[in-house]
């Protein structure tokens, strides 16, 4: 396109996922009509951010693109503190972010060295998204558990008690993975009875959907996997637990004892 094509200066911003929905609309619709230059500047842009790792010292990014960096990353522990699922960073930004704090803090010598590590890590981070998106049925309990748990992409949900002897508890929810709760310091439930998740559906006069049951251990810890939610987050309105009878229950027969929000 002609000199002036006024999305080329969006184009850094857009590669890294930093710009708010009505600019990014437009970058799309742009590249949507066919702008070889702004896609050729789209695949090096993202390029440029995959590879910052890999840059000599004196190849450093754009004052801009590092700007944007920081500026997208800023939003995103902004939102993790008021605890809105507004995570947008892409899984792939991360490595490139990590790179950037190495190259602000390393010098040209010590970078060879960390280089090398990165290097090594970036391979096990390969074959860690390999993982999720391939061989997502054959986790342990545990691995798909940690990935719930550090994945940016998962959704943070606070699950405050309604009484104040109770802890609180956090759900961590993955679009991919499944729900992960947390306890500590919870209760043992009295005889053989059992805490229990449900899943409270957005449509109005929806019944309360039934999921895992748990007991925390002697120190009242637990954590509880739903590796297929019976329902996705969108239309789930909140996440409840409550006190059943051994072995569960189809419809809830207590007061639930945590509620968190999904929004
Ligand atoms: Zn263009």
């Amino acid at each position: 396109m002609a000199n002036g094509d006024q999305f080329r200066e969006l184009i850094e911003a857009y590669a890294l996922g930093a710009l708010d929905p009505q600019e990014r609309g437009s970058v799309e619709a742009h590249l949507a009509a066919g702008c070889a230059d702004c896609a050729k500047a789209v695949d090096e842009a993202r390029w440029l951010v995959s590879q910052l790792a890999f840059l000599a010292p004196d190849a450093k990014p754009s004052d801009m693109l590092r700007g944007r960096l920081l500026q997208t990353v800023r939003a995103e522990a902004h939102a993790a503190e008021s605890a809105k699922p507004a995570a947008v960073i892409p899984f792939w930004m991360w490595g490139a972010l990590a790179a950037l704090l190495l190259f602000t803090i390393y010098t040209s010598w010590e970078t060879i060295q960390v280089r090398k590590t990165i290097d090594a890590t970036n391979e096990q981070a390969k074959q860690e998204i390999a993982k999720r998106h391939e061989l997502a049925e054959e986790l342990t309990i545990a691995q798909r558990a940690a990935i719930i748990l550090t994945d940016p992409r998962s959704v943070k949900i606070p699950m405050p008690a309604g009484s104040k002897d109770m802890p609180k508890l956090d759900a961590m929810w993955h679009a991919e993975m499944g729900i992960v709760v947390t306890g500590q310091n919870v209760p043992m439930p009295a005889g053989n009875r059992t805490l229990q998740l449900w899943l409270i559906p957005k449509t109005p006069g929806a019944k309360p959907m039934p999921s895992m049951m748990v007991r925390p251990d002697a120190d009242g810890k637990f954590m509880l996997l739903v590796a297929n939610p019976p329902d996705n987050m969108e239309s789930t309105k909140a996440l409840a637990i409550t006190e059943e009878p051994a072995g569960g229950s189809q419809a809830p027969t207590t007061r639930p004892i945590w509620v968190g929000a999904t929004s």
